[in-house]
């Protein structure tokens, strides 16, 4: 039985044994479980609560959503121990998108299940076989030192364990039935996974990221994700209309967790959109503009954290947001030395 848009909100998080959420719906370490037979995995990737994996339980049987990179392997294949789930039981890793934060464990976790079959966008799928331009291409966004310090060892996916998704085709899996929604802006490989029944979204990062310690009396705060190298905000436009107009009762983010009050999120991710956009407008060249840019970000972000009624200090806030806000100007960078134009193109 799925639950309905009101159960599922109102089943806050259970934390898995010994573990203590710091507040409802949040663990900083750990499994996060969720209604519907949803887990949330704490791959460890970087910091607690920055990037999410999810586990799926259906009738005894399991799926992932996302793996983080492939030092989260142990985590995500403890916590099918902790739900006692055979790796046997596997039989879905649904990539959203294949940044290397999310799918980078794929490879080595892909050797422990033997009847999994890896789903990824058909524009995905080649760059899984052989990674070598991904590892490049992230090692050119993070650097060398930090790639080889959080990453682990990238390994190729066998083609014949990979499906490539089709936009919006329903694909039965247990008792249920999904969609993939093909949601360009994040990146051109990306898909979000559309539970129908239970109306929930694993949305990647086409839909966000929101750190729950931000939250302020349950409320989340949100801010666009524009990573390099394929950030469109037009596209980003659209894929967060297309996740609203779902209608969904929650939407699971890989950074980071489970958001609720999507209409008011959707406006807020919007407008950021057209902030960020704005940002690279007024700083389109320049020795310094990337320092600018961060500058001008971390403010505007402030001002809405001001807004939201988040009371954490200056230094705090940077240490939440920097990593955020030097990918995401590297990303508006990136978007508008490729389109030759930093003016937005349309809502
Ligand atoms: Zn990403």
């Amino acid at each position: 039985m799925g639950a309905t848009r009101d159960t599922l909100i109102l089943v806050t998080a259970t934390v898995s044994d010994t573990q203590k959420p710091a507040q409802a719906g949040f663990c900083v370490s750990g499994i996060t479980d969720f209604a519907d037979g949803i887990s949330a995995i704490d791959t460890h990737h970087i910091r607690p609560a920055l990037d999410a994996s999810y586990l799926l339980i259906r009738n005894g049987r399991a799926a992932f959503v996302d793996t983080g990179t492939a030092l989260a392997v142990p985590h995500l294949l403890a916590a099918l121990d902790q739900k006692k789930l055979s790796a046997e039981a596997v039989d879905w890793i649904f990539l959203t998108h294949i940044h290397l934060d999310h799918a980078g464990g794929a490879g080595a976790l892909l050797k422990h299940l033997p009847n999994a079959r890896v789903l990824v966008h058909p524009k995905g799928a080649p760059h899984l076989v052989d990674p070598t331009k991904l590892i490049q291409a992230t090692i050119g966004v993070y650097g060398a030192d930090f790639f080889a310090a959080t990453y682990g060892e990238i390994l190729p996916i066998p083609a014949d364990r990979l499906q490539v998704s089709e936009d919006g085709v329903p694909l039965l899996w247990v008792d249920r039935t999904y969609q993939c929604l093909h949601t360009p802006g994040h990146a051109l490989h990306h898909y979000v996974l559309w539970d129908p029944l239970a109306r929930a979204v694993f949305a990647g990062d086409n839909f966000g990221v929101s750190y729950r310690q931000l939250d302020v009396s349950g409320r989340a705060f949100v801010m666009p994700a524009t990573t390099p190298s394929h950030f469109d905000p037009s596209e980003m436009h659209r894929s967060i209309d297309r996740i609203a107009a779902l209608q969904p009762a929650a939407v699971y983010l890989t950074h980071y967790g489970q958001v609720t009050e999507i209409e008011r999120l959707a406006q807020d991710l919007h407008r950021g959109v057209d902030a960020y956009v704005a940002i690279a407008d007024r700083h389109p060249a320049g020795f310094d503009r990337t320092v600018r840019m961060c500058a001008e970000l971390f403010e505007w972000l402030s001002g809405e954290l001001d807004a939201h009624g988040d009371q954490s200090d200056v230094k705090t806030r940077h240490e939440v947001l920097d990593l955020d806000i030097d990918l995401n100007v590297q990303g508006l960078i990136s978007w508008a030395t490729r389109t030759g134009t930093t003016k937005l193109s349309g809502t």
